[in-house]
C-alpha cells in the first residue's frame, strides 16, 4: 500500500521499523524513549544528534539557532508578528494560497503592523508573482511567504527578497512545512526557515524553527515566556517538556535522509523524479489536468481533477482498493491530490500512474 496523504504524511518504513525496534527498550536501557526524562543525558544525546544531523544535513551556518516548538506551523503565524515586530515595521505578505493567507490573518487577528506585497488571489493562485510584481514596504520588518503552498500545490521557484528604505536587506521569513528537506537549501538567504514536522520531517507534535541570531532582539516585551525565540534559543528548546518522542522521531528521519539515501542532494532527484512522472502522465492525457504555471508546480503536492468530476468518487473507491490511499483533494478545491513527500517511494507513483492510465481507459 502507498500513502499518498498531505499531513500527517507517510513516514519512511526503516525508520518505523526502527522505532519498533527501540520502543520498548531503547539500547539497552530497559527505558520506551518515550518515558526517558527530558533533562536525562540519554535524551539530550538523541536531540543534540538530531540537531546536529539536521545541521549537517541543511548545512546551517554557526549564526542560525535550530528550535524545536509545539503548536504547528499554525502558531508560527501568530509567533512571528510578536517576535519580530517589537522594534516597529510592517510585516509583509505574500499571499499565495490557503496557508500564506492564513499566516497574514493571524497578524491581523494580533493587532499587528502589516502589508501584502502581492497577492495571487484573483487570478487564481495559479503562478507566483514574478520578483519585479513585488511591493515591498519601505518599513519592512520581514516579509512572510510559503514556499510551497500544500493546498494548491504552487512553489516559488526564487526566494523573494526587498530592501528598505534605509537600504537594508528584508529579512525573508519563509513557511516551508511542505517542502523542507525534500532538497537542499541556502539557509543563508533566509531569517527564518519554519515547518511543522508532519510532512518530511517526522511526526505531527514537533514545529522547526531556524532563526538567525541577528533577529533574536525583536520580540515584544509582553507575551509568553514560551512563544519568545530568544528565551527558546537560550534553554536549548527546553524551556519545559518538548515532544520528546516526536524529537526523537525525527531525529530517526534525519538519520535515514543521511545514512539511507545519501544527503539531500540525492533525496532532490529522486524527488525531481516521482514530480516529473506524475505531472508527465497527467500532460499527456486529456482525462487529468493540473491547473498551475509549469514554473510553480509543486514536487511534493500534486492536485489533479478528473474531466468529469462525477468519477470522483469511482477514482477514489478504486484507487483506495488498489492500495493507493489517500488521494482525495483537499476540501476547498475538491479534485485528486497525491502528496509526493520523502517517504513516498518512486514505486508509488509508477503504481499510481498506472492506475491511472488504467481508469482513463475504462471509463474515460
Ligand atoms: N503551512 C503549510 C504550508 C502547511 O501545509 C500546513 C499544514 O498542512 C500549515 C502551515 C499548518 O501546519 P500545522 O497543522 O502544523 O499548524
Amino acid at each position: 500500500q502507498y500513502n499518498f496523504c498531505a499531513g500527517p504524511a507517510a513516514l519512511p518504513t526503516p525508520v518505523l521499523e526502527r522505532a519498533r525496534d527501540e520502543m520498548l527498550d531503547y539500547r539497552g536501557l530497559g527505558l520506551s524513549p518515550m518515558e526517558m526524562s527530558h533533562r536525562s543525558a540519554d535524551f539530550v544525546a538523541i536531540a543534540e544528534r538530531a540537531e546536529a544531523d539536521l545541521r549537517e544535513l541543511l548545512a546551517v551556518p554557526d549564526n542560525y539557532r535550530v528550535l524545536f516548538f509545539q503548536g504547528g506551523a499554525t502558531l508560527q503565524f501568530s509567533m512571528l508578528p510578536m517576535n519580530l515586530l517589537g522594534n516597529g515595521g510592517r510585516a509583509n505578505f505574500v499571499q499565495t494560497g490557503i496557508w500564506s493567507t492564513k499566516a497574514l490573518a493571524e497578524a491581523q487577528n494580533l493587532g499587528a503592523a502589516w502589508h501584502v506585497a502581492a497577492n495571487t488571489e484573483p487570478e487564481g493562485n495559479v503562478a507566483v508573482p514574478r520578483p519585479n510584481e513585488l511591493d515591498i514596504s519601505d518599513d519592512a520588518a520581514y516579509l512572510h511567504y510559503a514556499a510551497n503552498e500544500t493546498i494548491g500545490g504552487l512553489a516559488f521557484d526564487y526566494v523573494p527578497r526587498g530592501r528598505r528604505a534605509d537600504g537594508a536587506e528584508v529579512p525573508v521569513v519563509c513557511d516551508m512545512s511542505s517542502s523542507l528537506l525534500s532538497g537542499p537549501l541556502d539557509v543563508s538567504q533566509f531569517g527564518i526557515i519554519y515547518a511543522g514536522a508532519q510532512k518530511n520531517i517526522g511526526p505531527a507534535g514537533l514545529t522547526l524553527v531556524i532563526v538567525r541570531d541577528d533577529l533574536l532582539d525583536q520580540a515584544q516585551a509582553a507575551m509568553p515566556g514560551l512563544f519568545r525565540y530568544d528565551a527558546m534559543a537560550r534553554a536549548g528548546s527546553m524551556i519545559n517538556t518538548p515532544p520528546t518522542y516526536a524529537w526523537y522521531l525525527a531525529g530517526l528521519v534525519f538519520e535515514w535522509l543521511k545514512d539511507d539515501v545519501g544527503g539531500l542532494a540525492a533525496m532532490d532527484a529522486i524527488n525531481q523524479r516521482k514530480a516529473n512522472r506524475l505531472y508527465a502522465a497527467i500532460d499527456q492525457s486529456e482525462f487529468y489536468a493540473n491547473p498551475i504555471a509549469p514554473l510553480n508546480r509543486s514536487r511534493m503536492n500534486v492536485p489533479f481533477t478528473l474531466a468529469d468530476s462525477r468519477l470522483d468518487g469511482e477514482f477514489l473507491k478504486e484507487a483506495d482498493a488498489a492500495g493507493l490511499l489517500n488521494l482525495k483533494g483537499h476540501r476547498s478545491v475538491g479534485g485528486m491530490r497525491a502528496s509526493l513527500y520523502n517517504a513516498v517511494p518512486e514505486a508509488a507513483v509508477d503504481a499510481l500512474t498506472a492506475f491511472m492510465a488504467d481508469f482513463e481507459q475504462r471509463k474515460g
